[in-house]
């Protein structure tokens, strides 16, 4: 790995990085042939992971985690070091595949139903047309069936395994089968694949500029208001141990 600086976020680790020395950082890992996690973390996966201790471990032995969403930008602002952007999946996902066009990586492509898979690869076939992608799979599988779509990876020889099982179920999937996939690097992109399909629909730009995804994510599935409201709690919980501390 190449050198890096990271921040502490209640007691989780956030690199400080930019989309561009993401990409770079996940370039080394590749040549340096190890695996590598890469956790794009919000505000949701933080909170979640104190009170999961899985979670935790996975978020420390992570080979890089990024700040995905507004909440883990505020949060490094309210503890004075603030992280210059964030780093979100689906724009991480767009900025490797692009990347691979020239350097060759494969490219696997695991979760979502099967026909949201399927139109998701085909969708970045034709964004990015010289992209490798050597295999994929839906998310509807049995625990006993892992030992199958981990062959199937294998066979494939692929570099980066993007991982669209939900989360923290992605990183949680990662963590236990990444040094058995073959792949060096596993990252888990939430729902991105629905979006790639067509499926779901991101905010628009200009929201996501002014830090309102979340409001767009609201207004478009009600149902998430529960999990939302891991973000005030994250928010809450920074804030108090900056004033214990
Ligand atoms: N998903 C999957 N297998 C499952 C559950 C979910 O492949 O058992 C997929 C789902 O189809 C979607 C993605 O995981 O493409 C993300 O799901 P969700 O939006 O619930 O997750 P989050 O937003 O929390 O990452």
């Amino acid at each position: 790995m190449m050198e890096r600086e990271r921040l502490e976020i209640l007691g989780c680790p956030i690199d400080v990085l930019t989309m561009d020395t993401a990409v770079e950082h996940i370039s080394s890992a590749i040549a340096n042939t190890g695996t590598c996690q890469v956790v794009t973390a919000n505000a949701e996966i933080l909170y979640a992971a104190q009170h999961d201790p899985e979670l935790f471990v996975i978020l420390q032995d992570a080979g890089l985690v990024t700040a995905d969403g507004m909440g883990v930008i505020l949060a490094s602002r309210i503890l004075g070091t603030p992280l210059a952007e964030r780093v979100a999946g689906y724009d991480l996902l767009h900025a490797l595949a692009a990347r691979s066009e020239r350097t060759g990586w494969k490219i696997y492509l695991l979760g979502a139903k099967q026909e949201v898979v399927d139109a998701a690869a085909a969708n970045l076939r034709r964004m990015y047309p010289a992209i490798t992608i050597a295999g994929k799979h839906h998310g509807y599988f049995a625990q006993e069936e892992t030992g199958s779509v981990l062959h199937d990876i294998k066979q494939t020889g692929a570099d980066i395994l993007f991982v669209a099982l939900g989360a923290p179920r992605a990183e949680k999937w990662i963590y236990a089968n990444l040094n058995k996939s073959g792949a060096s690097i596993g990252i888990g992109v939430g729902g991105s694949f629905d979006i790639l399909a067509g499926v779901s629909v991101r905010a628009p730009l200009w929201m996501q500029r002014i830090g309102l995804e979340w409001l767009f994510r609201l207004w478009r599935q009600p149902s998430r208001i529960w999990r939302m409201l891991a973000l005030p709690k994250f928010i809450w919980m920074v804030l108090w141990n900056k004033w214990v501390h």
